[in-house]
């Protein structure tokens, strides 16, 4: 048994293994980089590590010195978390070689899934249905247009290497396809340092559905239902739940049989995500594997009644999965991205510092989060503070649920995305589950008119703030909260001055608009 565990990641997803790390008795040693020092999985790991300045480059992307570091600390095991050098084959082989237990799929299975035409070449020898279209890179336009005629416009041009949409062109017709081709081949070589583009049958709006799967080192292989993940704005996912409206429980069967043959064709050990693409048909293609965690594990978890990552220690550790056959989800679950992004502003990210935090809870609420008041939130890292995840019996329950839990939290001190949150949460086309991967860009416009101006948000997010510590105040005292209003940071519970009481009524009143 795993008994120390090297955590090589940051944030939410650091703070998320040090949780299931305790739970299990094992040892979890964090490492922070120079921004990170008062970080919550800092704080709250066993054992924490310093590891050098905040450019990733030069801390959480530095693979020897964290192996060099695990071995100092007495660790017998590495978990990479998801980002950084999760899905590193070298890494992997690195962790292993060094004499350490990697909390992941072998480094043969990463390499296998590692570009896209290996994938999908695997992907059809397993008889896992993919994309229509080809594994060899094209030699030149004249090539990628007969290619491009045999599958029929409109299609897709891939780079190989790809990855977060870089190196990838929707082509509609013949004449832009020299033009499309030698722009996705330069922005390849650019990004991964080869120019290799093959073609895909380009799928008019699709969902994008994707099924977990967790296998062990004795053969079994299951796959734990799908999570629709189609909320995407520039390919990023923003919004998660499972199960997934489009998936009739014969079709999640044979998606699940799907993703399972693929993995097993790879090698498969530990917990991996098959992606695909499902048509308006009812037609699935398999897209990638993600060898790794995924951010949104927690919908799958909820519905599943699972703890995804206490497994992957447990699979690493040598045991045996408890079940043959998959388990049918009960519930539903939804997942929203809280990021430090202004989308009324062009998503543009957001710095500062945390100045007031009020976290929701009550009933079927999970925060799992790497924020708390006084973090400075920067530009070294992704936006996504944390992820705020609900459970409910039905999908318009846990609509109903996100909503109650978006408006009870408050961030004050960076631009989020709550409010664009509750939005998405409140449109008429998201509630009836009428959505797909380019839903959300079309519907954009729409949402941010919505949008309250930026002053107004501020001012409502510091009424919150002096509201929740009006009442933490009146706790302390026994005053009633909501009663006779005290001032802020003067908690002696004495009556409030003539006049505050009504800017209590006016900051309640921007409370409520924040609330929506
Ligand atoms: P990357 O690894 O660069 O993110 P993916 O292959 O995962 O590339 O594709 C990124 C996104 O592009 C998918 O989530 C989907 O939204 C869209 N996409 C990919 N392939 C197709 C296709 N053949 N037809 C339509 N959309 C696609």
């Amino acid at each position: 048994m795993i008994r120390k565990v090297l955590i090589a990641n940051r944030g939410e997803i650091a703070l998320r293994i040090v949780r299931a790390c305790q739970e299990l008795g094992v040892r979890a040693v964090a490492v922070y980089s120079d921004a990170d020092a008062q970080a919550p999985h800092v704080r709250e790991a066993d054992e924490a590590v310093h590891i050098g300045p905040a450019p990733a480059s030069e801390s959480y992307l530095r693979g020897d010195h964290l192996i060099a570091v695990a071995k100092q600390v007495g660790a017998d095991a590495v978990h990479p978390g998801y980002g950084f050098l999760s899905e590193r084959e070298w890494f992997a082989r690195a962790v292993r070689d060094a004499g350490l237990v990697w909390i992941g799929p072998p480094a043969e299975a990463i390499a296998a899934m590692g570009s896209k035409t290996a994938a999908r070449t695997l992907a059809i020898s397993a008889g896992t249905p993919v994309v229509p279209g080809t594994t060899e890179p094209l030699r030149d336009a004249a090539e990628a247009a007969a290619t491009a005629a045999r599958f029929g416009y409109p299609v897709l041009l891939k780079a190989a290497a790809g990855g977060g949409g870089k190196g990838m062109r929707v082509v509609r017709e013949e004449s832009e396809i020299a033009g499309a081709l030698a722009s996705a081949q330069r922005e390849a070589k650019n990004a991964f340092g080869d120019d290799a583009v093959y073609v895909e049958k380009y799928i008019e709006g699709p969902r994008h559905v994707e099924i977990q799967v967790l296998a062990d080192a004795h053969g079994n292989c299951i796959a734990l239902g799908e999570r629709e993940c189609s909320i995407q704005r520039r390919h990023q996912k923003m919004v998660e739940e499972a199960p997934s409206v489009a998936v009739t429980p014969e079709l999640r069967q044979r998606m699940g049989d799907a993703a399972v043959a693929a993995a097993k064709a790879a090698g498969y050990v530990n917990a991996g995500t098959c992606e695909f693409l499902l048509d308006r048909h009812g037609n699935f293609y398999f897209l990638e594997m993600n060898t790794r965690i995924q951010v949104e594990h927690p919908v799958t978890e909820l519905v599943m009644g699972i703890d995804l990552v206490q497994w992957q220690l447990r699979i690493a550790s040598g045991e045996r999965l408890p079940f043959t056959t998959s388990p049918e989800p009960k519930g539903w679950a939804i997942e929203c991205r809280i990021t430090s992004e202004d989308p009324a502003n062009g998503f543009l990210p957001s710095t500062g510092r945390i100045a007031h935090l009020h976290l929701p809870s009550g009933p079927g609420v999970r925060w799992d989060g790497g924020i708390e008041v006084g973090s400075v939130v920067g530009l070294s890292y992704d936006p996504m503070l944390a992820k705020l995840i609900v459970f409910a019996p039905t999908r318009e329950a846990a609509i109903a649920r996100m909503e109650r839990a978006l408006k009870e939290l408050v961030i004050d001190g960076v631009e989020t995305s709550r409010e664009f949150h509750l939005r998405v949460m409140a449109d008429a086309d998201y509630r009836a589950g009428r959505v797909d991967i380019q839903w959300l860009e079309s519907r954009l416009p729409t949402l941010l008119a919505q949008q309250a101006p930026r002053e107004t948000r501020q001012a409502a997010a510091i009424a919150a703030a002096l509201l929740a510590d009006r009442d933490r105040g009146s706790r302390r005292t026994g005053t009633p909260s909501g009663g006779s209003a005290t001032v802020p940071g003067h908690t002696n519970g004495a009556p409030a001055p003539a006049g505050v009481a009504g800017s209590w009524a006016q900051l309640a009143r921007l409370e409520n608009l924040r609330r929506g």
